[in-house]
């Protein structure tokens, strides 16, 4: 999941200081799950704007907007009120920002910070699990990624700073290679943690990235 942050309102404003009419676009699928682009979320923002003097034409929140067959339809059904907007206000991830903007010709603003892939262990506290770093390698670590979860991004670790389990560059945080040590132990195999990892080849994660399956047919061009 692709988690959020609610941008400063100081900096929503100036950026929709030159329009006076928002249509605002919320996604019903990561944002709403962190609570930062969501109904509530876009209602609020709605009153908000509303409360600054600014004509909110319309809020409304597309079940995925990372999706671009979904995105094309919403736009599609609301065509009227991207007519009537002068912006278009996008509280999801940037890949939507982007999405959107690809598909109207409206000046096109983030609404919400894009931090991290990760985990959403409750409401409100959200870890981040992985650097999409295109070649994954958490199979040789026990299930757990030593490029997100070590500050140092280390292959061969641990660096030796580690106090008590915790991270030397962060001491709220556990050591992700005492983890991975507990964790290959209790799997029988800490002695694979013996040999040398190569670095990652850094060509997979030039960006930026594409992928066909071959599955499914994408109607139309980017
Ligand atoms: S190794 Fe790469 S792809 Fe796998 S979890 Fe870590 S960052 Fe993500
Ligand atoms: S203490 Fe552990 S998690 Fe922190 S940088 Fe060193 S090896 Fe990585």
């Amino acid at each position: 999941m692709i988690f959020t942050k609610p941008k400063p309102m100081k900096e929503i404003l100036d950026s929709l200081a030159p329009y006076e009419k928002p249509l605002i676009l919320g996604c019903g699928t990561c944002s709403a799950d962190c609570h930062t682009g969501g109904e509530k979320e876009v209602a609020d923002m709605k009153k908000r704007l509303k409360s600054e003097g600014m004509g909110v034409v319309e809020g409304v929140v597309v079940e995925s907007l990372c999706n671009l067959e979904k995105v094309r339809r919403a736009l599609k059904d609301k065509k009227e009120q991207v007519k009537e907007a002068d912006v278009v206000l996008v509280m999801s991830c940037g890949i939507a920002v982007q999405v959107v903007a690809a598909h109207t010709d409206k000046p096109v603003m983030p609404g919400l910070d894009t931090v991290f892939a990760g985990v959403l262990e409750r409401i409100g506290h959200y870890r981040e699990m992985c650097s999409i770093c295109g070649q994954c390698v958490v199979g040789e670590y026990g299930g757990i990624c030593p490029v997100s979860r070590c500050p140092k991004e280390l292959l061969n670790g641990p660096c030796g700073g580690t106090i008590d389990g915790k991270c030397e560059v962060d001491s709220e945080i556990e050591c992700a290679w005492v983890e991975i040590y507990e964790r290959m132990k209790s799997l029988g195999n800490e002695g694979s943690l013996a040999r040398i990892a190569k670095p990652k080849d850094h060509l997979r994660s030039t960006h930026p990235r594409r992928v066909n399956t071959g599955k499914g047919i994408l109607k139309g061009e980017w």
